[in-house]
C-alpha cells in the first residue's frame, strides 16, 4: 500500500513538525516505493536550488547515495532496532563551499511496515570540516614524519661516511708523515756519519721527496679545513684580480716534483697573455692542486698530464687532461659528491678521501664558474673549468 501526503496519519505529520522544531534536522516520510511523500518545511535547503519537486520524487533521484541499498532498507521496515545511515555526504553549495550531511533511514513503525521510513538529514558541516582538517593535519604529520625519517637516514649515512673519512684521512696523513720522517732520519745520519762524503744529488733527491710529501700533506689539510668551512657556511673568498696564467704556470712548476716522483710527465700550454680573473689566489691553487694531483694519482708509470689555458670573450677555460685509468660512465655523475670514490679507486692502492673534487666544485662555483668532466675508461680523463674573466668596464 502507498500512502500520500494528504492521507498521512496525523501522528506522522506531528512527529515531523515536532522533530523539526526541536532538533533542527530535516525529515521526510518515504513510502515503501521509496518516494518522498511528505517532508518538513526546511527539507529543501539540503537540496540543490533547482530541485523542482520534492514530494513525489524518488529518494534515490534526490540522494543517489541510496541507489543499490533497497534490500537493506526493506529489512528495516520490520526491525525497530536497525537504521541505515550514510555519514558525511558532501554537497557543494552555489558559493562552492562544501557542506556535509548525515543521512539516516529508520522503519517508521515495525507494526505497520506499509507506512514506510522516516528519513532524517542532519547538517554536519562543522564536524565534517573539522574532521577534514584533522585528516589533512594527520596526513601532513605523516608526510613530515616520513621526511624526517629520510633526513635522519641521510644524516646517519653522512655520519657513517664521516667516520670512514676520518679514519682514511688519518691514514692519509700518516703515510706522507712516515715518508718525511724516514728521509729526515736518513739525511740526519748522512750528515752525522760522514758530512764530507755527502752525495749532493742524492741529498737533493731526498729533500725533493720530503717537499713532495709536505705538499701532499698540505693539500690534505687544506681540504679538511675547506670542508669544515663549507659545512659551517664559513667559506670566505678573498677576491682580488688574479692572473690565472701565471698561477697555472707556477702550479705546473710546483707539481713537477710530484709528477717526477710518480714517473709521470706534467706539461702545460699557458695562454700567450695574462688571463685576469676575479679570484682567491690560494683557493685557485687548491683547485689546481686537486685536479692535477688526481691526474697524476689516477695514472700509470709513464702517464701524462697536460694543463692548458685559453679564453673565450667572457671566460677563462682551463683543462686538465690525463691518459690515466679513466672513470666508468655510470660513476661519472657521482665524482663531485662528498666522500665519493669510484669502485676501482677503492679497490686500488691509490690513497684518497673522496674530498678533493667536492671541494674543487664548491670552490669553482664560489668563483661563479663551472666544472665538467669527460672520461673514457682506461684512456683518460679531462676536467674543464670555466671561470669568468675580469671584464673591463
Ligand atoms: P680522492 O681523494 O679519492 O682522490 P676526489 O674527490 O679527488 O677524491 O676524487 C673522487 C674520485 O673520482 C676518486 O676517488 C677517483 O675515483 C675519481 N677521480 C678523480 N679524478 C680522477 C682522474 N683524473 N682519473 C680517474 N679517476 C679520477
Amino acid at each position: 500500500m502507498t500512502s500520500t501526503s494528504s492521507d498521512l496519519p496525523a501522528a506522522l505529520q506531528e512527529a515531523i513538525t515536532r522533530r523539526h522544531v526541536h532538533d533542527g534536522t530535516a525529515h521526510a516520510i518515504v513510502s515503501t516505493e521509496l518516494k518522498i511523500i511528505h517532508c518538513s518545511a526546511d527539507f529543501g535547503r539540503f537540496l540543490p536550488e533547482n530541485t523542482a519537486q520534492i514530494e513525489g520524487s524518488l529518494l534515490t533521484s534526490l540522494f543517489a547515495e541510496f541507489i543499490g541499498s533497497e534490500p537493506y532498507l526493506r529489512a528495516l521496515l520490520h526491525n525497530p532496532d536497525e537504521h541505515y545511515a550514510i555519514k558525511r555526504v558532501n554537497r557543494t553549495a552555489p558559493d562552492d563551499s562544501v557542506h556535509y550531511l548525515d543521512l539516516e533511514l529508520t522503519g517508521f513503525d515495525p507494526q505497520r511496515p506499509e507506512l514506510g521510513w522516516l528519513f532524517t538529514i542532519r547538517d554536519t558541516t562543522e564536524v565534517g570540516r573539522l574532521e577534514q582538517s584533522l585528516i589533512q593535519e594527520r596526513n601532513q604529520l605523516r608526510l613530515a614524519r616520513r621526511e624526517l625519517a629520510l633526513v635522519n637516514r641521510e644524516l646517519s649515512r653522512l655520519d657513517q661516511l664521516k667516520t670512514i673519512f676520518l679514519s682514511m684521512a688519518a691514514h692519509d696523513i700518516r703515510a706522507p708523515l712516515t715518508v718525511i720522517r724516514g728521509y729526515v732520519e736518513i739525511l740526519t745520519s748522512m750528515a752525522e756519519i760522514n758530512p764530507v762524503d755527502i752525495d749532493f744529488d742524492e741529498f737533493a733527491a731526498f729533500l725533493n721527496t720530503i717537499r713532495v710529501q709536505t705538499d701532499w700533506l698540505d693539500n690534505i689539510i687544506n681540504n679538511i679545513l675547506g670542508l669544515d668551512q663549507i659545512e659551517n657556511d664559513q667559506l670566505v673568498l678573498h677576491i682580488v684580480p688574479c692572473d690565472l696564467n701565471s698561477i697555472i704556470m707556477d702550479m705546473c712548476d710546483m707539481m713537477q716534483a710530484t709528477a717526477k716522483l710518480n714517473q709521470r710527465t706534467l706539461t702545460c700550454s699557458p695562454a700567450d697573455h695574462p688571463v685576469i680573473i676575479p679570484g682567491d689566489h690560494q683557493r685557485l691553487q687548491q683547485i689546481l692542486q686537486n685536479v692535477i694531483g688526481n691526474g697524476i694519482k689516477y695514472n700509470q708509470t709513464g702517464g701524462k698530464v697536460h694543463i692548458s689555458l685559453s679564453t673565450s670573450p667572457e671566460f677563462a677555460i682551463l683543462t686538465v687532461t690525463d691518459n690515466g685509468v679513466g672513470i666508468a660512465q655510470d660513476q661519472l655523475p657521482h665524482i663531485f659528491e662528498l666522500y665519493y670514490r669510484t669502485e676501482s679507486a677503492q679497490k686500488s692502492q691509490v690513497r684518497g678521501t673522496g674530498l678533493g673534487l667536492f671541494i674543487v666544485k664548491t670552490l669553482v662555483e664560489a668563483h661563479k664558474g663551472t666544472i665538467e668532466v669527460k672520461s673514457t675508461i682506461k684512456s683518460g680523463t679531462t676536467f674543464t673549468i670555466c671561470l669568468p674573466l675580469l671584464l673591463k668596464k
